[in-house]
């Protein structure tokens, strides 16, 4: 049986692995990575390719999502990836939402954020539909990347740049500090780091259970290529009820209440719409959230249905054809904005980032590693 030394080990190749192993390979410590398939297929290159600082409460998530941003713009470079600093537009159609967005901006403060007219959100945007549009809140820290290529090409500047081995299809299946079993093989590694994601049945699982964690499915939809450049990412007044950098705006109740009576199907399914635009010029849409141990695996396409419903209120797109759906799945333990424990020492898991994981990834790593 072959025995492997490394200073640090990282289980799974998502973007929390990959940042918490490009943080140590920057410190010049030897690192391995562990993924169960031959590239990574989960949450990490399902999501929308959203960083979105403006969704995280001011303080220290809004400083992470900061942070964040910082070093993907410096790993896209390097790596040579995609990523477009695009900005981001919550639009605003009704006074309940116009409220909450001058409350927010009332509130927060900095100069990266603005309240815009309609004129102003035209010259913007080319899709956004103007008539009774009553302004929007303009943030232009918001950055897309397209997953599926930044977590393919984040392994390759790891290891041509940084030595850092990738094991791919290699399931760790238990781990007794310092030692890790990968395969038929046994490594040893001073500090491991599990970021297994929605997989938290098999490392430590008692631990996972009793924090309370459970997971949650996102459907999604890709369109094909656009002809035409989306500019800022766009979503409308169901967003302003699902980030937590709104949560302290006391406007939030009256607009919570009116969706509740009007279109009572946006809570049961938990659906607030965004859109991002990838390099090839394909939108992508989203998204629901249900939650629960064990998730249907068929695809319901009246919430697609909603959700171009929805989108179609706020966007103009000449051409809506669907070229891809899809759901992802990721952990989270409700209420809380990550998992972080310590089974034994030397060992710790990092998980349950929910749909915030390529917003603040980095900047958690930075902090931890
Ligand atoms: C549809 C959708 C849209 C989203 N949109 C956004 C967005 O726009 N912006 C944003 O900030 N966040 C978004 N998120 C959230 C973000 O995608 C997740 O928080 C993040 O991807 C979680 O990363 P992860 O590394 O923990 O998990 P994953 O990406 O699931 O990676 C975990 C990896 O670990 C591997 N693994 C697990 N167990 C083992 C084992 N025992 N041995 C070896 N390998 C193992 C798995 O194979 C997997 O590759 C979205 C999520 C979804 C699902």
């Amino acid at each position: 049986m072959q025995t492997n030394q490394v200073d640090v080990a990282v289980i799974g190749a998502g973007i929390v692995g990959l940042a918490h192993a490009l943080t140590a390979a920057k410190q010049g410590l030897k690192v391995v990575v562990f993924e169960r398939n031959s590239y990574a297929i989960g949450a990490s290159v399902r999501n929308f390719g959203m960083i979105w600082p403006i969704g995280q409460p001011t303080g220290l998530l809004r400083e992470r999502a900061l942070k964040s941003r910082e070093i993907w713009q410096e790993t896209a470079q390097e790596a040579g990836f995609y990523l477009d600093t695009c900005g981001s537009l919550h639009l605003a159609y009704r006074e309940d939402e116009m409220a909450v967005l001058e409350e927010f901006v009332a509130t927060t403060g900095g100069d990266n954020i603005a309240l815009l007219t309609p004129e102003e959100v035209a010259e913007k945007s080319q899709v956004v539909v103007t008539q009774g549009l009553l302004g929007a809140l303009w943030s232009s820290t918001e950055m897309t990347v397209d997953p599926r290529e930044a977590i393919a090409k984040i392994p390759i500047l790891l290891k041509d740049k940084y030595q850092v081995q990738f094991c791919f299809n290699r399931v760790v299946t238990s781990i007794s500090y310092p030692d890790i079993q990968a395969g038929e093989e046994i490594w040893k590694a001073e500090r491991i780091f599990i970021c297994s994601g929605s997989d938290f049945e098999t490392l430590y699982p008692s631990l996972h259970q009793q924090s309370g964690m459970t997971k949650v499915k996102l459907q999604m939809m890709r369109t094909s290529p656009q002809n035409w450049r989306l500019g800022p990412s766009l979503c409308g007044g169901l967003t302003l009820t699902h980030y937590s950098a709104f949560a302290h705006c006391q406007s939030l109740a009256a607009l919570k209440a009116r969706i509740e009576s009007e279109t009572p199907h946006f809570c049961q399914w938990h659906i607030h719409v965004l859109m991002s635009q990838n390099e090839l010029g394909e939108l992508i849409l989203g998204d629901s959230h249900e939650y629960g141990m064990t998730l249907d695996p068929f695809d319901r396409h009246f919430i697609n249905q909603y959700v171009l419903d929805y989108l179609k209120g706020f966007a103009n797109i000449p051409n809506l054809e669907i070229a891809e759906t899809w759901h992802g799945i990721y952990a989270k333990i409700p209420g809380k904005t990550e998992f972080i424990a310590n089974p034994e020492p030397g060992v710790t898991i990092v998980n349950g980032l929910g749909g915030a994981g390529m917003t603040l990834s980095f900047g958690l790593a930075n902090d931890r590693v």
